[in-house]
């Protein structure tokens, strides 16, 4: 089935005791079991399975196209799992822009029980030197936040199976429309729900998608279940209901992004706009082979420096300033004072999630607090 299909289907069933034709949210923490002290659909206790979690781990792992799904209660705690589910002293490699708040968890959470390195993982030597024979993870984030960074998923996947290292992929910026690691070759897809899949800023979540149902998939299955990190009944219902419009929100989100950022690209006051869908971007030509259309963030600098930043950025009507990504308002961030000392982000750089307000509006908007 195709993704607009699957989009709507894989994750609701009607119930077959009313005939609700929307799958009803169960809020029960506890099911009953039979005389011969079975229970009826294998749901024993909601914190290792509940229905409406079933039903959006479905719809997200043939998304994704993996043969397994977990639903977390953010996208943090989906990456913790992960991390969490790595022998002690495993080595991970992971990009030098990855989301800054998965490298501080890494930084403050595991110094001292995983090793890592942060690096720039397209450039194949310097990949290739930082291999060690405890390296068992490598961590790629493309496009990256908030440098739109674009890798290589390929090349970067020959190397580790080189090595019989294990690939975990962010798609947060791409969601499963735009890109699907796995079918590229990736072990595990790692989300942040609460941006594209919720797709409305008003909750939140994390998943993670396996390519098989392996030995490591039952450790993150045990994390999951153990650790309890897992996102509500309510909140697996809504991202069901939202997932359902989330290929036609990305189409939209895609077209708004690109035309943004060709209008961008020739403003005089800019020096330089981020976005994989520009052929100056340094891998456009990656990002056309291994990207179904070029995602909805894009980010911006200009030439006169912070002051214009700032000056720009409260002149702005329609776009909120705000940070996070992926809802259907526009949001616009100074991304470097957000993500604290050790940013690598420039000061003269904004982010914008690009909404789906007409497009007009928006560039009309971004000229006048450009003038
Ligand atoms: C937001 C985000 C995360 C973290 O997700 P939360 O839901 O905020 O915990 C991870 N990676 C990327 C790329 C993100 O944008």
């Amino acid at each position: 089935m195709k993704t607009e299909t699957i989009a709507i289907h894989a994750g609701n069933h009607t119930d077959a005791t009313t005939g609700a034709v929307i799958q009803p949210i169960v809020l029960s923490t506890t099911f009953e079991r039979l005389e011969d002290g079975s229970f009826r659909e294998g749901y024993i206790y909601s914190r290792s399975a509940n229905p409406n979690r079933t039903a959006l781990e479905n719809v997200l792992a043939k998304l994704e196209g993996g043969e397994a799904a977990a639903a977390f209660s953010s996208g943090n705690a989906a990456g913790m799992t992960v991390f969490q589910s790595l022998k002690p002293g495993t080595h991970i490699i992971a990009p030098d822009d990855m989301y800054h708040g998965l490298r501080n968890q890494l930084k403050q959470l595991f110094e001292g029980i995983l090793e890592f390195d942060f690096i720039d993982i397209d450039n194949t030597e310097v990949l290739q030197q930082h291999i060690k024979p405890n390296t068992g993870l490598i961590w790629i984030e493309t496009p990256s936040n908030p440098l739109l960074k674009v890798t290589d998923i390929k090349k970067v996947i020959a190397i580790a199976k080189q090595h019989g290292i294990k690939v975990a992929c962010d798609n947060t910026f791409a969601t499963p429309i735009c890109q699907q690691p796995l079918a590229l070759g990736a072990d595990l897809v790692m989300h942040s729900t609460t941006k594209y899949f919720g797709g409305h800023s008003d909750l939140m979540g994390g998943a993670l998608i396996t390519a098989k149902n392996d030995d490591w998939w039952q450790k993150i299955s045990n994390v999951q279940q153990m650790g309890g990190a897992i996102p509500s009944p309510a909140d697996c219902y809504y991202l069901v209901r939202s997932i359902k419009t989330l290929p036609y929100r990305m189409r939209g989100h895609v077209h708004n992004a690109q035309l943004l950022a060709e209008f961008l690209n020739t403003h005089t006051k800019v020096e330089r706009v981020l976005y994989p869908g520009l052929p100056t971007h340094p891998n456009y030509s990656v990002a056309k082979e291994q990207m179904n259309g070029f995602g909805g963030v894009l980010s911006f600098c200009l030439k006169d420096g912070p002051e214009e930043a700032n000056r720009v950025i409260n002149k702005l009507k329609l776009f909120t300033k705000a940070t996070s990504l992926g809802g259907v308002e526009s949001l616009i961030e100074h991304r470097a004072t957000m993500e604290g000392p050790d940013t690598k982000t420039p000061f003269n750089l904004l982010r914008i999630s690009v909404g789906l307000e007409h497009i007009d509006d928006l560039i009309d908007d971004l000229a006048q607090a450009m003038r």
